[in-house]
């Protein structure tokens, strides 16, 4: 695959941030010009919509599934260049769904979008394995702690499984002290670490109010760190941070946007600065759970 434009962002445990990268990492881009398409392919546990204020009307991504509507009929637009297809949640409707169809759910989407984010389920069942083969890349999501680091093997285990290809790690809700040295954990993992995205008490607000952080909190540390991550992975230009990451007062800082440059555009701000990791503690819990890993395997 030369340009990979299709990410299945997934992990072991549940709750680690996941449809917040999805989210964020696809307003992101969109903020950057690219067009792009977010699904909810977590099918038992969705919950996207609400991330984005989305109020679907009857048809979602069950009805496409179920072979009952188009994927347009399920796509909404949510802002400029970028669309969300929702899932259901009803558990009948569910029952009725047929992942297989995700395959041409994927490639429809990938060839009218610039990218395409799945907010795949947590956990081991089929409807979690099929996306991990079917996107070009799969993002692995955890925080630091180490029973989500332990699950993280399963799924870099399935993706292999599905044929799919990891493209890294990337660490959540991490803290400037008490968290282990992130470059380890990916180390240990044995992939490469994507990027970090701190704690921030934003997160939480933003969900509440239906609207993704980086639009939310534009110069919060954790929209920093996805306009960074996306920048990163895709090789879009992202505009980081115009200042260094410090918060606007009244928390209505634009985002300075270079979009549709015509390939003169430069990050500004003198360009992305990288956390240092803290270096601490609680290494010896994390190297248990992945021995434990590698030894249930
Ligand atoms: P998943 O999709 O993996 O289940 P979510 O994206 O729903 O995880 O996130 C789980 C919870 O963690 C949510 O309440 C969310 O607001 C919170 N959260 C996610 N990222 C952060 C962060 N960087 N800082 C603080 N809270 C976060
Ligand atoms: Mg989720």
């Amino acid at each position: 695959m030369s340009h990979e434009t299709v990410y299945a962002i997934a992990s072991g445990k549940g709750g680690v941030g996941k449809t917040t990268t999805t989210v964020n990492l696809g307003t992101a881009l969109a903020e950057a010009g690219e067009r792009v398409a977010i699904v909810d392919a977590d099918l038992g546990m969705a919950n996207l919509a609400g991330f984005v204020s989305l109020n679907p009307d009857s048809t979602t991504l069950y009805d496409v599934l179920a072979g009952d509507a188009s994927i347009d009929d399920a796509t909404y637009r949510l802002a400029d260049n970028i669309v969300a297809v929702p899932s259901g949640t009803s558990l009948d409707e569910y029952a009725e769904t047929s992942p297989e169809g995700l395959r041409d759910v994927v490639e429809e989407l990938r060839s009218q979008f610039d990218y395409v984010f799945l907010d795949v389920g947590a956990g081991i069942s089929h409807e979690t394995v099929l996306p991990l083969g079917l996107a070009d890349a799969v993002v692995l999501v955890s925080t630091p702690e180490p029973a989500a680091v332990h699950d993280t093997t399963k799924t870099i285990e399935l993706t292999d499984r599905a044929g799919g290809e990891i493209a890294g790690l990337v660490l959540t809700r991490t803290r400037p002290d008490g968290d282990i040295s992130h470059e380890e954990i990916a180390g240990r993992l044995e992939t490469p670490l994507l990027g970090t995205i701190p704690e921030d008490p934003e997160a939480r607000d933003s969900v509440y109010a239906g609207t993704p952080l980086v639009v939310f909190e534009p110069d919060g540390p954790a929209a920093v760190a996805y306009r960074r991550l996306a920048a990163d992975l895709t090789g879009v230009d992202v505009s980081v941070s115009t200042d260094g990451g410090e918060r606007d007062p009244d928390g209505s800082a634009a985002i300075d946007l270079e979009q549709d440059g015509d390939g003169a555009a430069v990050s500004s701000g003198g360009g992305p600065e990288r956390d240092d990791d803290s270096r601490e503690a609680a290494h010896d819990d994390v190297s248990s759970a992945i021995t434990e890993a590698e030894s249930d395997g």
